[in-house]
């Protein structure tokens, strides 16, 4: 294993991914990743990059900046990886109709459409109520953009090596990473390791809460073209060529992350309340992963954990991404030289905690 870098990334998830593509472009980079690119919450993701997300279809944190860095990031990785199809959202209740509708005519980025305005235009969606059509949205394969992501950074020279981080030590000469296959001594380390945090005894004491999510996909209805935008209400499906992605569950209290079959028939009704083509459809496949989010009497508006660990000197960590992951990895990435160099510090909100 390659023994110096300039920077370590722990963790090939999107936040891992995101990181070592930008970082790759001016710095030698070396990926760890324990299990596979994808392995965590980025495999069981539906993809959808919603930036009014909610019942109350609130504006996503800085989501003008947050669309922009994942499109160029998106086409830095490869072609056609940010679908960028627009994201239907049925109202499922009077009073989120009306929501929706002042939400329409706050931002140009928002529609609403009528019951039949929306029957006529998708007449494919279950819209009783009316939707939003959130003009910006759309979804990435996040499995698919992880490993593009990854190959354009080997491009450049960036090593990713299957190993598990188990701790560091502090230097005169930098940071060495420590693993289950070897050291590798860098300048910078970035912790992006989802769930895996919890196993490193100085990431033990950060906020996360973790809620298990599960998704299924099921098999494409001809009849729904693959381009068919996302639809986002009481769950979401994610048209693509390889099926419909349906989603998803929220389990605050679980046992493990492996998914549950039983789970299959609750997904699968969420689907067909949305797209009623897919009433019948079969089942592909169901993942499941943890998402880490940030307790709100940490942080108000549940960001990511972004930023230096005190007492740690170079050692970074990128967290808490929460169910917003595309929304914000690649935000937090097109940020992360320069913060890494003290030029520009990341936004403080991302970091709320002071010392720990
Ligand atoms: C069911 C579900 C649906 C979701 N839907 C969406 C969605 O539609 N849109 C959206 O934007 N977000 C969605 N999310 C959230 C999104 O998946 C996450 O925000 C994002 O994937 C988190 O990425 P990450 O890189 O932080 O973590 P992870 O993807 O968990 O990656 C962490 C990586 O670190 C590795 N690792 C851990 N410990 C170590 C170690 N010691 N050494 C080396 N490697 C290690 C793991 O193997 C893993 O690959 C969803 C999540 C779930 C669970």
């Amino acid at each position: 294993m390659t023994d110096r870098a300039d920077v370590v990334v722990v963790g090939a998830g999107l936040a891992g991914a995101c990181a070592a593509l930008v970082l790759s472009r001016t710095r030698r980079v070396v990926v760890v990743e324990a299990d596979g690119p994808a392995a965590g919450a980025s495999g069981a993701a539906a993809g959808l990059a919603n930036p009014f997300m909610g019942r109350a279809a609130k504006p996503a944190w800085r989501f003008d900046e947050a669309l922009d860095a994942l499109a160029k990031l998106a086409a830095e990785a490869g072609d056609g990886l940010f679908r960028q199809t627009g994201i239907l959202r049925p109202a499922t209740s009077g009073s989120q109709t009306e929501r929706f509708r002042e939400r329409a005519a706050a931002h140009a980025d928002l529609e609403w459409l009528s019951p039949a305005a929306s029957a006529e235009r998708w007449p494919l969606v279950r819209a009783e109520r009316g939707a939003l059509v959130v003009r910006k949205g759309g979804s990435v394969d996040i499995p698919a953009f992880v490993g593009a992501a990854l190959r354009r950074a080997e491009a450049r020279g960036t090593a990713v090596a299957r190993a598990r981080l188990v701790g560091w030590e502090m230097g005169s000469s930098g940071i060495d990473a420590i693993t289950d296959r070897g050291r590798i001594l860098a300048s910078h380390l970035v912790l992006a390791l989802g769930d895996g945090a919890r196993a490193l005894p100085p990431l033990a004491g950060l906020p996360l809460h973790r809620v298990k999510g599960q998704t299924v996909r099921l098999g494409r209805p001809r009849g729904l073209p693959a381009d068919h935008p996302a639809v986002a209400g009481a769950g979401y499906a994610v048209p693509s060529e390889a099926g419909v992605v349906v989603g998803s569950t929220f389990e605050h209290d679980f046992a493990d992350a492996a998914p549950a079959p039983a789970l299959d028939a609750e997904l699968a009704a969420k689907g067909s309340a949305l797209l009623p083509v897919l009433d019948g459809a079969p089942v592909l496949d169901r993942r499941a992963g943890v998402r880490l989010t940030i307790p709100t009497s940490v942080s108000s508006r549940r960001l990511p954990l972004a930023g230096p660990l005190p007492g740690h000197r170079g050692v970074w960590v990128l967290t808490g991404l929460g169910a917003k992951g595309l929304l914000t990895a690649p935000l937090i990435a097109r940020r992360l030289p320069a913060a890494l160099d003290g030029v520009v510090p990341m936004p403080t909100e991302l970091w709320p905690l002071g010392r720990m």
